[in-house]
């Protein structure tokens, strides 16, 4: 028995809106089917829990799209070991997935009473590894840093400066990078000092505030 309900929705979307279209990370589809999407949505929106779009949770902000926390999970390629921040707590949704398949994570969100939402639904689900921190995460989060892998859910004019920093040798970021309405996700990797880009198609945030984002 699944241990949450709406079991069949959600292994629904993980087939026609995940698998279909080219995510195989199969510990990041197991998240997927596991973690219930629906009790990290406010009513009336929760209904639509498993439908292929992103919805709002409250304060203007919204919960993204499934396949597009799937996608930005598997690029992040996360291991059982990793220390991971992601900026852009939200509801606390894709914590909830990274915090089923890594280690630690750090979650850092801007509007108080959001992160209040995100510790309510990560606390609600046992969820223990995941910590949710109020502030501006443009200036990233050095008291946990360095970073296996860093994830930004919310779209940033470029990748701010202060996280290259917090980020450990064979890291991972993951981000959307681009204009305030469109932009394209971005695969930053540093190894052996090198440090190489890599781009994996359009999708739409909203804006990363702070410091090394946007103004407002
Ligand atoms: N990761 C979420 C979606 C996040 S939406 C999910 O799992 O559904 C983007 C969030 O980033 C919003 O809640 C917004 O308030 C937050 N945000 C914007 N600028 C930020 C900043 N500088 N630091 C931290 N959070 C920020």
């Amino acid at each position: 028995m699944p241990k949450y309900p709406r079991a069949d929705e959600r292994f629904r979307m993980v087939e026609r809106q995940i698998e279909a279209r080219g995510v195989r990370n199969s510990r990041v589809l197991a998240a997927m089917r596991d973690i219930p999407r629906h009790l990290f949505i406010p009513p009336p929106y929760d209904r639509g829990a498993y439908d292929d779009c992103p919805l709002p949770i409250g304060n203007g902000q919204t919960i993204s799209q499934p396949y597009i926390v799937a996608l930005m999970t598997e690029l992040l390629r996360p291991n059982p070991g990793d220390n991971v921040l992601e900026i852009g707590a939200g509801c606390g949704y894709q914590a909830a997935v990274l915090a089923a398949l890594v280690k630690k994570v750090t979650t850092i969100e801007r509007i108080p009473a959001v992160a209040d939402l995100a510790r309510h639904n990560l606390a609600a689900l046992d969820i223990f590894n995941a910590e949710v921190v109020v502030g501006d995460g443009t200036c990233g989060y050095p008291q946990n840093a360095p970073y296996d892998g860093i994830i930004i859910t919310a779209a940033t004019p470029e990748v701010p400066r202060p996280l290259a920093g917090q980020m450990a040798e064979g890291g991972r970021l993951v981000a959307p990078v681009g204009g305030r309405e469109v932009q394209e996700l971005v695969v930053v990797e540093k190894q052996g000092g090198r440090v190489t880009e890599s781009f994996h198609g359009g999708v739409r945030f909203v804006p990363l505030i702070g410091e090394h984002g946007w103004e407002n």
